[in-house]
């Protein structure tokens, strides 16, 4: 399988457009326009997408690798089409390579078992860090249920910024699997892939990136990343739920053995044994996403007709704006501020409990997330139970942010008198 060539975009970046392509956000939300601003929760949808949903359903629909009917091969090559779409989007060199799952936490937990399972023994260890969604560290734990490793977190600075030399410290002899966020999806933090990666295979371990924040934002390239494994989710990415990546190293793939069983993943079956597929197959036990791994083929279609350097360009100019706007609001604080952050931006707002801030903007049309964002260590390290959080995507724009800050003064006003 050869990969899809990597899309250049020339095109100027017409954000008014890109938003004209959601229906979602011409709607109203308690007879106000809707404000979207939880994009790092799931992303909305371009039409396309839909439209690439409905086409599968609709004109090419029937199960994948099964039949020799005409439906079956169109949804097969529709299906298929979609590996070379993403190795394109991260550079992979071969779309064999990429591996179907039901979203990152899938595929998170696919690495744990098949490459945890095989490689990791009593005492070693697999290292984190205290910013990490609980798709990257319970998996590790469950694999030390049953292996017996251990999982050791590195903190980051108070500010939210990442320290390589403390990181270095917390690497033994028995680190086998280094497991860190590309971005976190509460500081926004932008992680040193390239650095840890060398840092992993130097001290003979692998590095697993969660990519779910990192891809949707900005280029991805995994052989410059130098990386073994990077996941993702599509609902974050633009496109449906239910479709998830793990892309990892071939000659890995190569050496590991399935996750589940089932249909699809076979190469010959006996009653008492089986022998197994070549990746991906290998991987994808039974009746996949068909329809959904169709529409993220089409969200990776969109974001590489803006490209993704002109995505990044105009979501760390809305980034900027708006730690410029909500640093106004009385009693504001910001979670995360390492130079150079992506994405997001959590806040406190004095006494005020991050779910009421919640409840109380969306009265406004506005919608941020709330709570501890599936980062409970993250949130003990600050000392928070939970915080405000508004994130960005390509369809947001500065007026956005304007609205948020004045919905948050509104609750001040309510809060403080
Ligand atoms: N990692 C990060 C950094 C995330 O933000 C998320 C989703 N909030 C996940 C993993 C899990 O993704 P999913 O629920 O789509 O599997």
């Amino acid at each position: 399988m050869t990969p899809e060539p990597r899309k250049q975009t020339v095109t100027s970046f017409d954000a008014d457009a890109i938003r004209r392509e959601f229906p979602i956000l011409s709607t109203e939300v308690h007879g106000k326009p809707l404000i979207y601003l939880d994009s790092a929760a799931s992303s909305q949808k371009p039409q396309r997408v839909l439209d690439a949903l409905s086409a599968a359903y609709s004109e090419t629909y029937a199960n994948v690798h099964r039949g020799l009917h005409f439906l079956s091969e169109a949804s097969t090559d529709a299906y298929e089409a979609v590996r070379g779409k993403v190795a394109s989007l991260i550079n992979a060199h071969d779309p064999a390579e990429v591996v179907f799952t039901s979203g990152a936490t899938m595929s998170l937990n696919l690495i744990a078992h098949c490459y945890g399972n095989t490689y990791l023994s009593e005492g070693d260890e697999v290292l984190i860090t205290v910013a990490e969604h609980h798709a990257n560290i319970v998996p590790w734990h469950l694999l030390g249920d049953r292996v017996g490793s251990r999982t050791v977190a590195a903190p980051v600075n108070e500010d939210g910024s990442f320290d390589l030399d403390v990181f270095k410290s917390h690497i033994t002899e028995r680190t086998k699997i280094i497991a860190i966020p590309h971005v976190s999806n509460v500081l926004g933090t932008v992680f040193p892939v390239r650095e840890i990666a060398a840092l992993a295979h130097e001290n003979g371990a692998i590095c697993v990136v969660d990519g779910c924040q990192g891809v949707t934002h900005m280029p991805v390239d995994v052989g410059e990343l130098g990386c073994d494994f990077y996941v993702f989710s599509g609902h974050k990415l633009y496109g449906p739920s239910g479709i998830g990546i793990c892309w990892g190293r071939s000659d890995i793939w190569a050496e590991l053995p399935p996750f589940m069983g089932g249909g699809d993943m076979i190469d010959d079956v006996e009653t008492d044994s089986s022998t197994y597929a070549l990746p991906p197959h290998r991987f994808e036990a039974g009746t996949p996403a068909i329809a959904e791994t169709i529409g993220l083929g089409a969200a990776i279609d969109f974001v590489q007709s803006i490209g993704m350097d002109a995505l990044r360009d105009h979501e760390m100019d809305l980034l900027r704006y708006g730690h410029q706007r909500l640093a106004a609001v009385e009693g504001l604080n910001f979670i995360g501020q390492a130079v150079g952050k992506s994405g997001v931006i959590s806040f406190t707002l004095d006494e005020v409990h991050p779910h009421d801030i919640s409840t109380l903007i969306d009265q406004d049309g506005v919608a941020i997330r709330a709570g501890h964002h599936c980062a409970q260590p993250l949130m003990k390290f600050y000392g928070l139970s939970s915080t405000a959080r508004a994130s960005v995507a390509v369809y947001n724009q500065r007026s956005d942010f304007d609205k948020l800050a004045e919905s948050l003064e509104k609750v001040n006003r309510i809060f403080k008198g």
